[in-house]
């Protein structure tokens, strides 16, 4: 989709500072970093949220979720046995959860203790 940032992004017309990428997957850092690690992780295919990337590819979706596990095994944030000092996956969906981009996007925060609940 022309119009839509990630998408732009993932075409290399607008930067991104990137630490991970497959052939369908783009992991940059945010823009607005919330935690000393925040990584957006975005399947390159556009797709507006989880719910419809689920229902379209399967595969894809877990080929996003694997990303995820290994930005956070490059930033440092699982030990050799995947768990410390850990890390948080959101992906928000619609207005209410605040999305501003409609490219679905798995934020990937640690790098700090994260309080709960996030809202
Ligand atoms: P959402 O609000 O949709 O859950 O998340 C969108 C995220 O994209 C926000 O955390 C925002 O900081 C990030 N973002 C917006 N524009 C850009 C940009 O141009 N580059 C990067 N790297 N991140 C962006």
């Amino acid at each position: 989709m022309s119009d839509c940032l990630f998408c732009r992004m993932v075409a290399g017309e607008i930067p991104a500072d990137v630490v991970h990428e497959t052939d369908r997957v783009l992991a940059f850092r945010d823009i607005n970093p919330q935690a000393p690690t925040h990584v957006l992780v975005i399947p390159k295919e556009h797709h507006r949220n989880l719910a419809a990337l689920a229902a379209a590819d399967a595969e894809l979706l877990a080929a996003v979720a694997r990303a995820a596990g290994e930005v956070a095994r490059q930033e440092g944030l699982v030990s050799d046995g995947g768990v410390e000092p850990g890390y948080r996956v959101v992906t928000n969906t619609g207005p209410d959860a605040g999305q501003s981009v409609d490219h679905v996007h798995l934020h990937l925060v640690g790098g700090r203790p994260l309080g709960w609940p996030p809202f």
